[in-house]
Formats: structure tokens, sequence, C-alpha cells
């Protein structure tokens, strides 16, 4: 499989008056064609600061890119100017974020702001930049849309207007598609039609598509390949299998455990106790540690190296590393 996206070592830190929060501390990632990762993790672990990071929206100061690579299609995003990555931006990889009010115009029909990306990017008539904007709306399940194009956003419900945003993020054919916790401002019916869609526009254009979530649930259905962050770290990926059947890092462990399960109907759900670590003087050794049921000795003093379980299962974590002994036994 061809892959688009390969994230190496990424750090990004934010500079407060308080000191430097660590954001991102060393993200692997890669991403194949034609695939959807997951990002999944608590709110503050560096998923949307990655995401943001491979579209240049880290806002600078205070945010900084200190280390690591972020190539797409054989281009590092980091090293290119503010002007090659608005070239790509909206074209070959598009955003969607959370609350689709802010990505749309109260005061612009939905046809216009539909057509203004596609013209912007491509040398094409008024009419065509319109049929274009009419078969992107059938694509998200928008009835009438010849009529609907006429409409303002505050003419359709949330659910709605989050599938108009997505049209919105399609029109120019991006190869990449990021999603930020796209459904997290939705009822939950509307959500799963929303996940549903997302799978049926990567049948039907083969866009690769990242999405964020702090859900692990959500993306049971939807997502090919899952990467768990923790404290700025990715600590767990696999496919949606091997997380969900095989999960390993205690971490994984206690997400799965603290969100509804369908096929583990009356379990009882066990929030993981604690906070994270605070980013502004992290751990050395596991974030995890503190609230760790398996917690060592090692584990507070050093970072546990990876560790393959699979070709697409790896691990972050001690219990699975045989050097763990050897450190213990040294110390
Ligand atoms: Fe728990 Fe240690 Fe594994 Fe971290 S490395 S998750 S503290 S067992
Ligand atoms: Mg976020």
């Amino acid at each position: 499989m061809d892959k688009i996206l390969d994230i190496k070592d990424l750090h990004v830190s934010f500079v407060t008056y308080g000191g430097e929060v660590q954001a991102v501390r060393g993200v692997n990632l890669e991403l194949y064609k034609g695939e959807t990762l997951a990002i999944v993790g608590e709110s503050g672990c560096g998923k949307s600061v990655t995401a943001n990071s491979i579209m240049k929206l880290i806002p600078s100061p205070p945010g900084k890119i200190k280390h690591g690579s972020i190539h797409f299609k054989g281009k590092d995003m980091t090293k290119l100017s503010n002007k090659e990555v608005r070239k790509i931006r909206g074209v070959d990889i598009s955003m969607i974020f959370q609350d689709p009010m802010t990505a749309l115009n109260p005061t612009l029909t939905i046809g216009d702001q539909l057509t203004e990306g596609i013209k912007q990017h491509r040398k094409i008539s008024a009419k065509q930049a319109n049929h274009h904007a009419i078969d992107m709306l059938k694509l998200v399940g928008i009835p009438n849309p010849d009529e609907r194009m006429k409409q303002y956003p505050h003419q359709f419900s949330g659910g709605m207007r989050q599938r108009i945003v997505i049209a919105m993020a399609l029109i120019c054919e991006p190869e990449l598609l990021i999603a930020d916790e796209p459904t997290t401002a939705l009822d939950v019916t509307i959500q799963a039609q929303i996940l549903q869609l997302f799978q049926k526009i990567q049948r039907e254009t083969g866009v690769s598509i990242i999405l964020i979530t702090h859900d692990l649930g959500i993306v049971a259905k939807v997502a090919n390949r899952i990467a768990v962050m923790y404290a700025g770290k990715v600590i767990e990926t696999g496919t949606r299998q091997e997380i969900f059947y095989h999960p390993n890092h205690p971490y994984t462990q206690g997400l799965l455990n603290s969100v509804p399960r369908l096929d583990q109907k009356g379990e009882r759900l066990i929030p993981i106790d604690g906070t994270p670590p605070d980013l502004f003087a992290p751990p050395e050794g596991c974030p995890f540690t503190a609230r760790c049921p398996k917690a060592m000795e090692v584990c507070s003093r050093i970072y546990p190296f990876q560790t393959e379980l699979s070709q697409t299962h790896a691990v972050e974590c001690w219990l699975q590393d045989e050097r763990a002994k050897k450190y213990i036994a040294s110390s």
C-alpha cells in the first residue's frame, strides 16, 4: 500500500508565561492511501496538535514544531513556506472541525460557499462549479441539492450543516481529509450517520482519512487502524481488531473499559482514575505510571521502548519488553 503521510519523531511545544508545554513528544505515525486512521485519546493528549502540525496550523508564537518531519506525498510539510502550504491546504489536504458553524459563513448561501473554494483553486466556469457543488451535496446526502444551494446555513440542522462542511472539504477532491472531533457537537443518532457518511465517502472517492476523537467507541466501526495517544506520545497502534480485541497498553485497556461496547452488554463501565501528567514537566519514565494498575519500579524512571507485537501492532509499555527485567536488575 502507498504511504501518503509519514510523521517522524514530531515534537511540538507551546511557550507560555508558566513555561514550555511539551504537547507532542516524539510522535511517529503513518497513513496509507485509502485508509482511515483514528487518533484517540483524552483532551490535551496532543492529538489535535499533531493534526494541526500536518497543516502547519500551529500558531507561532506560542507554538513551535521543535523537531521531526511530516512527509506528505514525499514533501516535508514542516519545511514548506506558508505560501506553499496554502496551495496544499483545502486542495490536497482538507480539515473538518467540531463546530460546523465556525466553518460556515452565515451571510453567504451554501452554493456560494461551496463554489468559492473550487473557483479559487481550479480554472472552471461558474456553471461547472455549480454542477460540482450539487454533486458534492448529493454525495454527502443533502436532499434537493439544487434548491438547497440557495439557502443559508441557519436554514439547516446541525447534522446537515456538518454534512455541508464535509462537502466543502471534499470539493477540491483532496487526498487526505483530517476530521477533528467531527461529531462531538452532534447528538448520538446524527453522530452515527456522519460516521457512516465518512465510510461512504471513502468508498466512493478513495480519500484517506484521519479521524481524531476522545471517544474510542465511535471509531469501532469506521477506523482501519487506531493510534492511541497519551501525554504527547503514541502509546499503542494497531488495526481496529488488534486494539479492540487485543489491547495491550494498560491505558488502552482502561479506555476500552470506560466506553460502552455493543458486544459486551451489561458490563460495568470503569473510568480511569487520576489525571494525565503535567506537560510543563513531563515525567522521564512512562507518563501513565501514576494511573497504571500494573506499574513497576522501572516504569517511573525510564520511558519504555517500542515493542512490535505484530507487523501492524506496536506498544510502548515495559510489560511487553523483556529488557524491563534487565533494567530492574541493574538498577
Ligand atoms: Fe504501566 Fe509501566 Fe506499562 Fe507504563 S510502562 S503502562 S506504567 S506497566
Ligand atoms: Mg482537540
